[in-house]
């Protein structure tokens, strides 16, 4: 931790909390964070060359592992005609077919460079779309750190106690409503009294932003038909989730289609990229084709397109989903048999390759008043037992932690091994 340790003290000085994105700077469990040097498979190793076994991935992207020779080889054979070009590729029809390809309601998409792109893109298109300016979200949702968005917003906003930002005007805010997510009566509530108002819903189909929380059964259901009874645009936010919980996302987790859907996080491989797409007939209204205006210096950048691209077509290889999901559900299984050993109560939360952990004595967590009513101070105890054991969780109570294809059982055994350790010494 050393070299960490003088490496947080020198970004502090020019850097706002010497990160460059507030849950990096290990405020929701205190400490210094670990400056990163290298990273392998499911390791990354940190400045004093400590290696650890890595359940963020970057916040999600590396669902292959890190510094895969597929994704990093396209890197370097596409950079060597040139880093941008500012006109269109044909590398970029590639990618949208291969998304649409694996997420078939994507009937028409267009790249950005992050999931906040994304979403805030989408948000405004669904509002030009329907000539409605209120939308509604779930607390504890996080879409990103647009200004409609970052009301009871969830990830690092709640982790550092805002999940309502200053310098968001309250006529701005006023728009956005809120009600819980897995409540589908709160839903159906706000609708009758402003559905006629309602531009959209945008809800994560899992939330991944106040630890993992899977939908209710018939919630994401619900929200389709609250939706197509009045006319209002279901938008689901797949940053996390795409790609990540089934290769064609939540929506063919749970069988429900949205009308636009947004993308992050694995469809860059790495790269900031970001995506939205949908319904033609919706994204039609989208610039120079429609009257929403939308645009992107770097969108659609080759090399984080190149990348992109080897990620999604190593991800559709063989049944690697299936192989995730036993993996995830091996580590959920033995973290909860490990803590049921060791005298701690445990909840944990999975769907495909990402899962959650909440200290509790309730058997299942499903809101969000639940998920912020679990003992953050075991979190944290337990978050540092873990990384001196070379076990790197995600530093906050509120996000999801991830698995790789590059988790072998071999590194799941490791892992179960430390925690086993770590829940006897809480
Ligand atoms: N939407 C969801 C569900 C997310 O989890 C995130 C980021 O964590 C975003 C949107 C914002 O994406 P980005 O950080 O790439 O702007």
């Amino acid at each position: 931790m050393q070299k960490s340790q003088q490496l947080f003290e020198n970004a502090k000085n020019i850097i706002p909390g010497g990160v460059n994105s507030p849950v990096r700077a290990f405020n929701g469990v205190g400490g210094t964070p670990c400056f990163i040097k290298r990273a392998e498979g499911a390791y990354i190793y940190d400045a004093d060359d400590k290696a650890y076994i890595d359940y963020v991935g970057s916040w999600g992207p590396m669902i292959l592992g890190h510094n895969h020779p597929a994704i990093r080889e396209a890197v370097i054979e596409t950079a060597q005609n040139g880093l941008s070009f500012g006109a269109p590729t044909e590398l970029e029809i590639t990618m949208a077919e291969k998304v649409r390809e694996l997420v078939p309601s994507m009937e028409s998409l267009r790249m950005v460079s992050s999931g906040t792109e994304a979403t805030m893109s989408a948000i405004r298109l669904a509002r030009g779309y329907t000539g409605r300016d209120k939308i509604l979200k779930f607390e504890g949702c996080y879409h990103g750190h647009a200004d409609s968005l970052l009301v009871k917003a969830g990830s690092g906003a709640l982790t550092m106690g805002v999940p309502n930002s200053p310098g968001i005007p309250e006529d701005f805010a006023k728009h956005t409503l809120t009600v819980s997510y897995n409540k589908l009566d709160e839903v159906k509530a706000m609708f009758e009294q402003v559905g006629q108002d309602i531009a959209c819903i945008i809800v994560e189909p899992v939330a991944g932003n106040m630890n993992c929380i899977p939908p209710v059964e018939g919630f994401l259901e619900g929200l389709r038909e609250i939706c197509d009874q009045y006319g209002s645009v279901l938008i689901f936010d797949e940053v996390m989730t795409g790609f990540r919980v089934a290769l064609g996302g939540a929506q063919a987790f749970y069988n429900v289609t949205p009308d636009l859907t947004t993308l992050g996080k694995v469809i860059g491989g790495g790269m900031p990229v970001g995506a939205f797409g949908g319904k033609k007939a919706i994204m039609d209204y989208i610039a120079p084709v429609g009257p929403v205006y939308q645009a992107g210096t770097l969108s659609g950048n080759p090399i984080a397109m190149a990348a992109g691209l080897a990620s999604l077509n190593e991800l559709s290889q063989g049944d690697k989903h299936q192989q995730l999901a036993s993996a995830t559900e091996k580590l959920a299984m033995g973290f909860k048999a490990a803590a049921e050993r060791n005298g701690i109560s445990l909840s944990i939360n999975y769907a495909g390759a990402m899962f959650g952990f909440f200290f509790t004595d309730e058997e299942q967590i499903t809101t969000y008043e639940q998920a912020t009513a679990c003992d953050g101070e075991k979190f944290k105890r337990f978050f540092h037992l873990m990384l001196e054991q070379g076990v790197y969780l995600a530093p906050s109570a509120f996000e999801a932690s991830f698995l790789s294809t590059a988790h072998t059982e071999e590194i799941l055994d490791k892992t179960l091994e430390a925690a086993d350790k770590c829940f006897a010494q809480l």
